[in-house]
């Protein structure tokens, strides 16, 4: 509760400079200044505040404010740089992993790498496969009942037909969204079925090429109607094992996570030592092949990286 009855609760919507755009609990946009207090507190921090936070402040003007306090943070998505940590969006309730069955096609290993992400952050991960109006979801079952035998939540969808458009939007209300996944398989197109009137441009489905950008400034939260917001950074779309060991890895996969304590090296990597636990796994099928294949994919991926950096 606020501390001062004069002050407004709201929420960061964007940040430029030293100065933000919050969307008051009175549902008014401010251009909010942060307070002097706060600046000193964090010399050489350029992001003092980011898209998502909560705080609170004091209307100066029908639209301007000073932003006196920030809420504590939970679930943030941040990437450390030269050895410092950006924080790119906070107080992030859902990352929604975002697929599209076809056009262009399922990719699992996408998926993994993005669930890997949101496990580090702490965020809660939702696997959605869209364009289910374009093929036949029988044979995705085992692979969804893999994902869904982890604990993760996965949601079959289509913004051409409106296929659980209506669960999404009750999901995503009153929750903070991030969104990944490569460009094409639907996200804007989702989110304008979401929400009516929200008019996101819809991108042709050959532009698959965002892989080079990696802007991670920018972020807006643009708020639903439903209460919830979504944030909008084509840095985070592309985010996948940021600040991500290879010795990391198996913990943060529920399903190679209760086998990796019984292997005979502690520092096993669960590749080709003798007496490991997570291989024995694989082997009679209580670790999926197909999650196994895609941990080594990683692990090389990381090693080779991590090989390069300390070269
Ligand atoms: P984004 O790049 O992830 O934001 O993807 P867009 O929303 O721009 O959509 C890319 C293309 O896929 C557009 O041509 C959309 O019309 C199409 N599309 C999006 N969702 C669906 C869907 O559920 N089914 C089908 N058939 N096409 C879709
Ligand atoms: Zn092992």
């Amino acid at each position: 509760s606020s501390p001062d009855q004069s002050l407004i609760k709201g929420r960061v919507i964007s940040v430029h400079g030293l100065r933000s755009k919050v969307l008051g609990e009175d549902g008014v946009f401010y251009e909010c200044a942060i307070r002097q207090v706060l600046k000193s507190l964090s010399i050489e921090q350029r992001g003092v505040i980011v898209a998502g936070d909560r705080v609170f402040f004091r209307a100066e003007s029908p639209a301007d404010g000073m932003i006196e306090s920030i809420d504590p943070r939970s679930g943030v998505i941040s990437r450390t740089s030269r050895g410092r940590q950006h924080v790119i969006a906070a107080n992030v309730d859902y990352l929604l992993i975002i697929t599209s069955a076809a056009q262009p096609g399922l990719k699992p290993a996408l998926i993994d790498r993005f669930l890997l992400t949101a496990e580090h952050c702490g965020v809660e991960p939702v696997i959605v496969i869209n364009k289910l109006d374009l093929i036949d979801p029988v044979p995705l079952q085992p692979m969804i009942g893999v994902f869904a035998s982890m604990g993760y939540r996965v949601l079959v969808t289509s913004a051409e037909d409106g296929t659980n458009v209506a669960y999404l939007r009750a999901l995503l209300a009153g929750k903070q969204t991030a969104l990944a996944g490569q460009s094409g398989v639907g996200k804007s197109s989702l989110l304008n079925a979401i929400e009516p009137g929200l008019g996101l441009a819809v991108s042709a489905v050959s532009q698959d090429n965002d892989k080079g950008r990696h802007t991670t400034t920018a972020t807006t939260l643009i708020p639903l109607k439903g209460g919830g917001a979504v944030f909008d950074t084509p840095g985070i779309r592309q985010f996948q094992l940021w600040d991500i060991g290879s010795s990391e890895v198996s913990a943060l996969m529920p399903d190679l996570r209760p086998y990796v304590s019984g292997c005979r090296y502690p520092n096993c990597l669960h590749l080709s030592e003798d007496g490991c636990a997570v291989k024995d796994a694989v082997a009679d099928s209580r670790i999926d092949a197909r999650r196994y294949d895609s941990y080594c994919h990683l692990i090389e991926e990381l090693l080779s990286e991590e090989e390069a950096t300390f070269r």
